[in-house]
């Protein structure tokens, strides 16, 4: 016989950790499974100094033990394991750990996150989290009033690139096609065109990100000519988009295009009923902790609500 919980929390970053302890404070027994990586994105970052509550700022690794702690002293079951199946069929939603062992949960919070794409070189990789990041709102702070180096040519790298702008003294944007081929909408083109401390390098891929235990500058070479051109920059800020980590709900959950869950505006609630999502997963626009935490809290409520509806509770 499989196991039967009334709340099944998937993911173990800030939204997954807040939903449980919301979960676990309404007496719902959430059971939380941590995935490959307990603690999320956080723990893979050093300085986080925009999470309220720590004037000082706090590690992140810290931080997410912080997050860990709390879930677990209000009654979360905090496991190891990893989702890799479900079926929504049913009123019953089924959820399968590590390909083995199925778990039946009256309701279901999806907060797996999503990972940022890497260049995969081996520099970026090496000095990730010394100068090499893949979000600006989160680390331009440190590099005000130095040279930094942006790569992409979306949307969201432009809106970065602006955003880095107003702290950096100079923003070398780094862009893979000619000025005709770059993918963000023509409003933010021209937006970052017409900011004076943003130098576009066209036609440009990165070489390597230069510097022993920090970043020092970045190497690009220009894809048509094959000249190198060495710049002096304090930080890396990579932004070629993010894979929300979604792929086993495809067959029962609402999606955009890339892979991000799809929830009722104003809700946590997803198209199949009894199942929730929160966190970046279903976010493109913020990312950032504290919204992931703010729709975790939003999950939980919406679950308490729906196991009441439901006679459940
Ligand atoms: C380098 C870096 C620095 C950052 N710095 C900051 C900062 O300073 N301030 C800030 O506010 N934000 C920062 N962010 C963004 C922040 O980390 C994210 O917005 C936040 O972690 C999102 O939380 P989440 O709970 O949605 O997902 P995540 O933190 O991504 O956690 C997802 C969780 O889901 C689990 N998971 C995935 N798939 C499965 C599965 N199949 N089964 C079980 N579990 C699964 C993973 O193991 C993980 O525990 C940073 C991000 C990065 C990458």
């Amino acid at each position: 016989m499989s196991e039967k919980v009334h709340c099944l929390i998937i993911g173990s970053g800030p939204a997954g950790y807040t939903a449980a302890i919301y979960a676990a404070r309404a007496g719902m027994k959430p059971v939380l499974y941590q995935g490959i990586q307990p603690g999320g994105q956080l723990t893979i970052t050093t300085e986080v100094e925009n999470y309220p509550g720590y004037p000082e700022g706090i590690q992140g690794p810290e931080m997410m033990v912080d997050f860990e702690n709390q879930a677990k002293k209000m009654g979360t079951d905090i496991r190891y394991g990893l989702a890799t199946k479900v079926d929504f069929t049913g009123p019953v939603h089924k959820v399968q750990v590590d390909e083995k062992d199925w778990i039946e949960a009256d309701t279901v919070i999806i907060s797996t996150g999503a990972s940022a794409k890497w260049l995969n070189i081996e520099s970026e990789q090496r000095l990730n989290g010394y100068g090499v990041s893949a979000c600006a709102v989160c680390d331009g702070f440190f590099f005000r009033g130095k040279e930094v180096a942006i790569v992409g040519a979306g949307d969201t790298a432009c809106e970065e690139a602006v955003y880095l702008s107003k702290l950096a003294s100079n923003v070398h944007m780094i862009v893979r096609k000619g000025e005709d081929g770059m993918r963000a909408s023509k409003v933010m083109q021209d937006r970052v065109k017409n900011t004076p401390n943003i130098t576009i390098y066209w036609d440009s891929e990165t070489d390597e990100v230069l510097g022993d235990t920090k970043v020092e500058a970045v190497r690009i070479k220009n894809i048509k000519t094959g000249a190198l051109q060495q710049i002096p920059v304090s930080a890396f800020f990579v932004a070629i988009g993010h894979k929300p980590n979604s792929d086993i709900f495809k067959e029962f959950i609402d999606m955009d295009e890339a892979g991000y869950i799809k929830t009722i505006p104003g809700s946590s609630k997803t198209n199949v009923p009894g199942v929730f999502a929160a966190g970046d997963v279903q976010d493109k626009i913020y990312r950032q902790a504290v919204t992931a935490a703010g729709s975790g809290c939003m999950a939980a409520l919406d679950a308490e609500r729906y196991l009441t509806e439901q006679g459940l509770a």
